[in-house]
């Protein structure tokens, strides 16, 4: 058992269930015991692989797409260039390379991450060493003034609640102790005035979830841009309604239960993007469109072709599998999905649509 369940089983045992929100809270972030407070999990060695680890085209054409944008809006000076959720800093360090010579974005920019992980935090200045970047804890205290911001797979790992439909109430998904252990339970059935919308969709036994921290980032993000101008790129999968379980354990790249190993897997759900949207009242946001799409519009084929030029065997063979993976129906093209909030005076940053 880990530390952090029995840390968890004492704690239900004398306050009673969790929901399933203070749980993956719990595991993801507990200061001693969470499971980003207390490692790098990323690549191979790790428990998953993201899209900037999988190649620097991933970041890159983010970068333009961004520096695009904050031309067409006349290239405000100073501007905070944000990121939530950097992990290693990868897809920061592939953006500003990007960027470079893009006249005056990087004299302008104010680079700020958000990251709640100490250790990833020291990854991150690592990774970055050489620029100028701050960090802070929450999306609503960045700097001011217009911000340009990405986040990719940063909006999956923010804590759900779950609910089951039963008549026209709901009850929820608890965590709580059967036989010494963590196991799933329900909550007494309560009707849900925030749920009131699901009814039309759903049918007895159907399970919907929700996703408070993720509406806040769009509440927080969509006035200032607004206001000062900007554009937020997410990237995460998931789909525009969400609809059953989606909570999923990772570890070392195989499916866990989540809840076998509390703190020492990753727990993450599919992004309900109709949902996050709904927050960002005040800014616009683009049309949702899958991943490979979007790649494809920016030109990830002629930038593969161009890095392939000049190589040959593994490395050629390296690059062609992650243009694959990047994009392909089968791989991340179709399950990842691409969202803007823009200003409603501007078009969406370059590889989205209204
Ligand atoms: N964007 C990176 C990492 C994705 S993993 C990539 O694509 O590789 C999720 C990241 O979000 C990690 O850096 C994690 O520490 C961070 N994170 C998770 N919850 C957070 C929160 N509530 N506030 C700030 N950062 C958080």
């Amino acid at each position: 058992m880990t530390a952090l369940a029995e840390l968890l089983l004492r704690r239900i045992a004398a306050t009673g269930p969790l929901t399933v929100a203070e749980y993956m809270a719990e595991c993801l972030l507990h200061p001693e015991h969470g499971y980003y407070t207390t490692r790098d999990p990323f690549g191979a060695a790790g428990d998953f692989t993201t899209a900037p680890e999988i190649s620097q085209m991933f970041g890159e054409l983010l970068g333009l797409s961004l520096a695009q944008a904050w031309m067409d809006q006349g290239a405000p000076d100073p501007f905070v260039l944000a990121e939530l959720g950097p992990g290693r800093g990868t897809l920061m360090a592939d953006l500003l390379r990007a960027t470079a010579r893009v006249p005056g974005f990087h004299d302008a920019a104010r680079v700020c991450l958000v990251e709640a992980s100490p250790t990833l935090r020291r990854k991150q200045r690592e990774t970055l060493a050489g620029h100028d970047v701050s960090w802070c804890d929450d999306v609503g205290m960045l700097p001011p003034g217009p911000l340009f911001l990405v986040a990719n797979e940063f909006l999956d790992a923010l804590p759900i609640r779950q609910f089951l439909r039963d008549g026209i109430g709901w009850r929820e998904r608890l965590v709580t102790v059967v036989d010494g252990a963590l196991a799933f339970g329900l909550g007494a059935v309560t009707p849900l005035g925030a749920l009131a919308d699901r009814l039309a969709d759903t049918v007895d036994g159907d399970l919907v979830e929700t996703c408070a921290p993720a509406a806040a980032v769009a509440e927080a993000v969509a006035p200032r841009i607004a206001a000062r101008g900007g554009a937020a790129i997410f990237v995460d999968y998931g789909d525009w309604r969400s609809k059953g379980d989606t909570l999923q354990a990772l570890r070392a790249h195989q499916p866990d239960n989540p809840l076998s190993h509390p703190g020492e897997a990753d727990l993450t759900a599919h992004v309900d993007f109709e949902a996050f949207a709904r927050g960002a009242q005040g800014a616009a946001t683009s049309a949702m469109v899958a991943q490979g799409v979007f790649l494809e519009r920016l030109g990830i084929t002629q930038r593969a072709q161009q890095l392939a030029d000049g190589l040959t065997g593994a490395p050629l063979d390296a690059l062609i599998a992650a243009h694959r993976r990047l994009t392909h129906p089968q791989e991340m093209g179709s399950l990842f999905k691409v969202l803007a909030i823009h200003p409603e005076r501007t078009a969406p940053p370059p590889g989205l649509e209204r």
